[in-house]
């Protein structure tokens, strides 16, 4: 099997890497330590947030309520059912069990949502509208007791007022207008008016998925979603100006954003890659999406099905559009992505804007090991045991031997005392 790349992105270094995470450690440092003024401190230098509060008022969501079209509520609502919709299937394919595995011995498992939950909403260079849904109505479905939504500020006014509109309407209970590692940090450690988060989710740039990445253990997070990655596999059949569009289309999202092509044909990718060049000619993101492109974009020529897929599983994309004459092949063969697009007829801004599959995506090659957000990631799956005295005393023999190949004798005693205990009574 071969491949050959007609473009390859430039690599990133070590030292950029180790840069980002100083610098974030440094933040997380300050408001751990300096508290509230050290938050203040950072909105005013990154997002020149000056208000003395973060908290957005009742009186501001109502004017906001007032004064959005009623287009974009009834857009808004239409996103919002199918988000949920998904979210409600998903929880009930997951269950409380019990079952009694031998006699007298009868183990459980048991689902506890998490008690308080933060949910990000990036808006540096977009306000992701969307974000608000997958986050905050995910963990309202989930059962979460209680949601804090935090947004940066788009102006002097505060958060976006869409964004805005979209966390109250999904049932956040308290908003914050407040963004990057600040934002986590507070939602972490319990900053600004805050109680501390049991768990903090959503995307957002390298900054935010990093300051996550390092409060993981303070709190829990969701994964790691960081700047947006998509791949197109594609072969002949499919249209190389509709590939073209798709690739730019996540690329838009940054110029750390990664934009793969990985085709049969090596006539396909060269036509994708003059397409690209066509298309940034007149697309008015083209700015951003032209240096991801230039950075991070690649064209990979594989000789086989088999290799393109091999390829996707290294790479393990956030997102991975598959438009070849082999759809249902690919959809039993692939095992690292995020979320998967098959055909031309459904694209990455679907999934991300709402039709109901969540858009908190693994990124970084996160997709090895995890999918993305979704009703489980708020839900604490537990497990419980109940065992009947004869049970108990059939059993301690085994459990107390174990304990002493560990050398774990307090362990061991634990057992034996329990064979003693409910040795049977009338013989
Ligand atoms: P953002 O809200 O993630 O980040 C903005 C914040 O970054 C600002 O509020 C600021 O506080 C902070 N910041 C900016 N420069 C900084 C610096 N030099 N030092 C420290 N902090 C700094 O918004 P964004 O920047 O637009 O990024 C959104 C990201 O979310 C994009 O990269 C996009 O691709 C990604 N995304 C990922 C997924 C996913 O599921 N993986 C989904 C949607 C979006």
């Amino acid at each position: 099997m071969a491949r050959y790349h007609l473009k390859q992105a430039k690599p990133v270094l070590p030292a950029d890497r180790r840069a980002l995470e100083d610098r974030v450690r440094a933040i997380l440092d300050d408001i751990a330590t300096g508290g509230d003024d050290a938050v203040r401190r950072y909105a005013r230098e990154f997002d020149r947030w000056t208000a003395p509060d973060f908290r957005v008022t009742p009186d501001q969501i109502r004017r906001v309520e007032r004064a959005l079209p009623e287009t974009f509520k009834e857009d808004f609502a239409w996103c919002h059912a199918r988000v949920t919709d998904f979210a409600k299937a998903q929880r009930d394919s997951i269950g409380e069990f019990e079952t009694e595995v031998e006699p007298g011995i009868v183990l459980g498992q048991k689902l506890i949502p998490v008690a308080r939950a933060g949910c990000y909403i990036p808006g540096g260079k977009y306000p992701l509208i969307s974000a608000a849904i997958m986050s905050v109505a995910t963990a309202k479905v989930a059962g979460v007791g209680h949601v804090i939504g935090a947004a940066p500020p788009r102006d002097a006014d505060g958060i976006y007022p869409q964004t805005l509109y979209a966390l109250h309407a999904s049932g956040a209970d308290e908003i914050y207008c407040i963004g990057g590692v600040q934002a986590l940090a507070s939602m972490a450690y319990g900053r600004v008016g805050m109680t501390p988060r049991d768990i903090i989710t959503g995307p957002g740039n390298a900054f935010v998925a990093e300051a996550k990445r390092q409060l993981f253990g303070t709190v829990g997070i969701d994964l790691l979603a960081g700047p947006t990655e998509i791949m197109v596999i594609a072969d002949e059949t499919a249209d190389p100006a509709l590939v073209a569009t798709d690739l730019l289309g996540q690329a838009e999202h940054g110029p750390d954003s990664p934009a793969w092509l990985v085709t049969t044909s090596r006539d396909f990718g060269e036509k994708v890659l003059a397409e690209i060049a066509l298309q940034l000619e007149t697309l008015p993101t083209a700015a951003v999406a032209g240096k991801a492109w230039e950075v991070f974009g690649e064209v990979i020529v594989v000789d086989s099905d088999e290799e393109a897929a091999a390829v996707s599983d290294e790479y393990a994309p956030e997102h991975l559009e598959v438009q070849t004459a082999r759809d249902d092949w690919y959809l039993q063969r692939l095992t690292n992505y995020g979320s998967l697009f098959l055909g031309e007829q459904s694209t990455v801004a679907y999934g991300d804007k709402g039709v109901g599959t969540n858009h908190t995506l693994p990124t970084g090659r996160a997709g090895r090991y995890t999918g993305g957000l979704w009703v489980g990631k708020f839900i604490k799956t537990v497990t419980w045991q109940r065992l009947t005295d004869e049970a108990s005393r059939r059993i301690a023999p085994i459990m107390g031997r174990i304990c002493h190949e560990e050398g774990m004798l307090a362990h061991e005693k634990t057992a034996d005392v329990r064979f003693a205990r409910y040795a049977p009574k009338n013989v």
